[in-house]
């Protein structure tokens, strides 16, 4: 008994060390890119009850199992006091950095760092960079910023008057957004989404090219030259944002980047732009590329069309209008994160095939 325990044991580790070597691909993109949830897949990957052969004696294959669970459901506050609980019994690096993901998500920077700290000083050659600059921004908020709640919404605002009088306004937009998107969706997320209400200066730090209006990074972060200028039609890219909060609720997963952006604009309205698409579609390969890479307005145009037109085709020819077959789609990639593989099994397509369909229903006068 003692020595199966100990095998185990070894096998835990040798699968989160198999785990970190296959997820360091993928570390999070340069900020604003949002970290999602990915990274705790180390502990789904090391989930061991499957193959195990003693699922009911081992409390650290059960412990395992229930936090990924509460993970996979992006159910971090239920994940976190049983990931503190293991801690106390079973030190890996592994898992404190599952707890500052799980803070990074729940807005709180401080506890957030800590946990980093604690998972670098276990193995100093782990790389966090993007995890820990974001706690570190959420931690800049948390000390530098004023608080606001509505129903939904949790709000951080710069503490400047001009930004503090337009609060309950901005609150009041955001929930209606809410309400839109529930009815889309006919989903009503658990949790509070965050967002913050920032000038620009602070907002773009250097990273995001001139075109973005407003970002979704894990908190929908609203620049507050974009509501003076926008007027109204600030309700559009709020709602956009918003539609990313949901979309990163519904889907836990590596959800791709044409399929997130092409959701949030046929949700907010945005319409095809014969022009830019007649002129030529994005390459395949920059679709499934971070966005906000592109400084050019056209090209970054050019992508958002082509995603826009790529999940219309989806939407309308495949899922027939259905909103529930996308979100379909969006948990299955939460449970296996193989999109390719939900696409295929679903409609047998794959997205190169969803691509040239573009290209060609484009060329034959479709749109
Ligand atoms: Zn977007």
């Amino acid at each position: 008994m003692q020595n199966s325990k100990i095998i185990v044991l070894i096998a835990i580790f040798v699968l989160l060390g198999l785990a970190w070597r296959y997820l360091d691909q993928y570390r999070p993109r340069q900020m604003p890119v949002a970290p999602t949830v990915p990274l705790v897949e180390e502990l789904l990957i090391a989930d061991l009850s499957k193959n195990s052969q003693h699922p009911q004696t081992d409390s650290l294959e059960i412990q395992l199992k229930r936090i990924n669970l509460l993970l996979n459901e992006n159910k971090c506050l239920e994940a976190v006091p049983l990931l503190q609980k293991l801690l106390q019994k079973q030190v890996h690096p592994a898992f404190w950095v599952a707890l500052g993901q799980c803070w990074v998500l729940e807005n709180q920077g401080d506890s957030a760092l800590h946990a980093f700290d604690q998972a670098q000083s276990l193995n100093p050659s782990l790389k966090l960079t993007s995890w820990i600059k974001k706690a570190r921004q959420l931690q800049y908020e948390a000390q530098n910023m004023a608080h606001w709640e509505s129903p939904h919404f949790s709000i951080q605002v710069e503490g400047q008057t001009a930004m503090i009088a337009e609060v309950d306004s901005l609150l009041l937009r955001l929930e209606r957004s809410f309400d839109q998107l529930s009815l889309i969706w006919d989903f009503y997320p658990e949790r509070k989404i965050y967002a913050v209400l920032y000038g620009k200066e602070q907002l773009l730090q250097g990273t995001l090219p001139d075109w973005t209006g407003a970002l979704f990074d894990g908190k929908v972060r609203i620049p507050y030259e974009a509501l003076v200028q926008h007027g109204a039609g600030i309700e559009r890219i709020l709602l956009h944002e918003v539609s990313h909060a949901f979309n990163h609720t519904l889907c836990t997963g590596n959800l791709p980047i044409w399929l997130d952006e092409g959701i949030a604009q046929i949700i907010d309205g945005t319409e095809l732009n014969l022009t830019v698409l007649e002129e030529k579609l994005a390459s395949y390969e920059d679709l499934q590329r971070s966005f906000v890479r592109q400084k050019d307005v056209r090209e970054a145009l050019r992508l958002y069309q082509t995603s826009l037109a790529m999940t219309r085709v989806l939407l309308d020819d495949y899922a027939l209008g259905n909103w529930q077959e996308i979100r379909y789609i969006l948990a299955e990639i939460s449970k296996n994160n193989d999109f390719e593989q939900i696409l295929m099994e679903r409609w047998a397509i794959s997205s190169a095939d969803l691509y040239q369909q573009v290209q060609k229903q484009f060329s034959n006068g479709r749109f």
